[in-house]
């Protein structure tokens, strides 16, 4: 067999079990938009057999013959983006094939035990009752890595599991140094006058009815540069946005009372949304049509739900429309009121509710802590104390219980530990980005406000979506913005917007 052959057999393969996790997918977004409340039983069911029949494919033999015979390759055998197909393969086949079953059917059952644990627990302000299964959830973590021959540094193996290549003392590098900048701008903020006003502000925004936010977020979601022939956007109790190539779903929630909620969470799942409707869709499931993980695909949603839609421009052009379909509600709001209530800064305790700028410094907690769970540094039963005394250090607010301190996020509970630092990475990717694209297209903001926002969907479609998952997340922003990634564009950025409007 030729080297072409076997690669297209391996693409095969690869793009077969790819197909069934996007049906795995579309059930669990039926699931949370559809499912009549009496047929969760059934779906689970149909989740199972599913599951069995896409391990069957993803750990199919023929894909380790195939894998072994192109990685004996010399080499130049094969190009660079052969190489990146097959080393991609090799993590997914690995990761299918040298877990044990029985132990991927305990850490299952264990993920579920442990959500309904830490839901008892959050709701009866009980950390003692949740201890011994996040006690539990580190072991399973553990003995994962080590399945996967990363035994030694287990909290890299999970780092590296959403973004490839990441390591913690690369992380560690750089939030300590974003730390150091943003816990003074965020006291400064904070202080300012004019977050009172701010606060105000936002206060006004009372009374949106949902119908109407839904046919503004449509618009300007369109606009963007989403495609609604090739995805759509539904109502669900937490907003996500799933599916790839020509089938996307997104979904939000209306308050009539938070009407900013509601877009900017939209614009966020568009930002989501956009990327996989970028990924070239020949090569859907290979290394070259993949996400590159996620904060890479973070990046995208906060670049547009952040740098671009809290910006003048965006509201210069948007603004008309928003007064139209909501006269009444908008009468007694100027236009700097609203552009102050869109970029409210106010510290507090929970992360979901947190404003773009005091957000990261949720992410560096949970960071901090992780990893020092992970070197044996933090006991789990020290977890409520560590978190209220980073809490202080980093938002200088201090939890008075543990629902709203180490009980708060669900991702612990079945064991998404390296999961966080995505966030925080995105908002850093995505300033960087942004600071390349406004040295290349000065007039960006001015597009906006002409309601024009094709060129930088252009720019990220050539230079993030088409790539896939050609290079780890380092090396991609490397390659994109010819320099490391680094916290100073992200302060930089936060700094001309927040500083323009709080510390003048
Ligand atoms: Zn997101």
């Amino acid at each position: 067999m030729s080297p072409d052959s076997e690669l297209a057999e391996l693409v095969q393969a690869v793009q077969r079990a790819h197909t069934l996790g996007t049906v795995a997918e579309l059930l669990g977004w039926d699931e949370q938009v559809n499912l009549p409340s009496g047929a969760a039983e059934m779906r689970a069911g149909q989740h199972a057999a599913l599951a069995e029949v896409l391990h069957a494919a993803a750990s199919h033999p023929r894909i380790g013959e195939l894998l072994a015979r192109l990685e004996a390759r010399p080499a130049g055998a094969l190009d660079a983006d052969a190489l990146a197909i097959v080393a991609q393969a090799r993590r997914d086949y690995d990761r299918a094939t040298r877990l044990p079953a029985d132990f991927v059917r305990a850490k299952a059952a264990q993920g579920s035990r442990g959500y309904h644990a830490w839901a008892r627990a959050k709701a009866a302000d009980d950390f003692a009752g949740y201890a011994p299964v996040l006690a539990t959830n580190l072991d399973f973590a553990r003995r994962e890595a080590a399945y996967l021959g990363r035994g030694d540094a287990p909290y890299d193996y999970a780092l590296d599991k959403h973004d490839p290549g990441l390591t913690a003392a690369a992380v560690d590098r750089l939030f300590a140094e974003l730390k150091r900048d943003l816990v003074p701008l965020v006291r400064a903020i904070t202080a300012s006058p004019q977050a009172e006003r701010a606060r105000a502000a936002a206060a006004k925004l009372r009374g949106f009815p949902p119908d109407a936010q839904q046919v503004f977020l449509r618009e300007v979601t369109a606009k963007l540069g989403f495609d609604y022939s090739r995805g759509r956007i539904d109502v669900s109790l937490h907003p996500f946005c799933s599916g790839t190539g020509s089938d996307v779903r997104m979904t939000t929630r209306y308050q009539a009372d938070q009407p900013l909620d509601a877009l900017f969470g939209s614009i966020h799942e568009t930002g989501h949304g956009l990327y996989e409707q970028g990924l070239p869709a020949a090569q859907l499931g290979t290394a070259l049509g993949i996400n590159a993980g996620m904060a890479v695909h973070e990046s995208q949603s906060r670049l547009w739900e952040n740098q671009v839609a809290r910006s003048r421009g965006f509201w210069a052009h948007f603004e008309p429309r928003w007064r139209e379909l909501f006269p009444a509600q908008t009468a007694g709001v100027g236009s700097e009121e609203l552009y102050l209530a869109i970029n409210a800064v106010e510290p507090t305790l929970i992360r979901v509710d947190a404003d773009e700028v005091t957000y990261n410094l949720h992410i560096v907690l949970r960071f901090e802590i992780e990893k020092r769970l992970f070197a044996g540094d933090l006991a789990v039963a020290d977890l409520p104390g560590a978190w209220r005394a980073a809490a202080r250090e980093l938002l200088g607010l201090e939890p008075a219980d543990d629902r709203t301190g180490v009980l708060q996020d669900v991702h612990w509970s079945d064991g998404a530990f390296g999961y966080f630092p995505s966030y925080c990475l995105g908002n850093m990717i995505a300033a960087q980005l942004w600071a390349r694209v406004r040295t290349l297209r000065p007039e960006l903001e001015a597009e906006f406000a002409r309601g024009e926002f094709g060129w930088l969907l252009g720019w990220l479609r050539e230079h993030v979506h088409v790539q896939g998952r050609r290079f780890g997340t380092l090396e991609l922003v490397r390659r994109i913005t010819g320099e490391e990634l680094s916290p100073r564009h992200l302060v930089a950025y936060l700094k001309e917007r927040y500083g323009s409007l709080y510390l003048r």
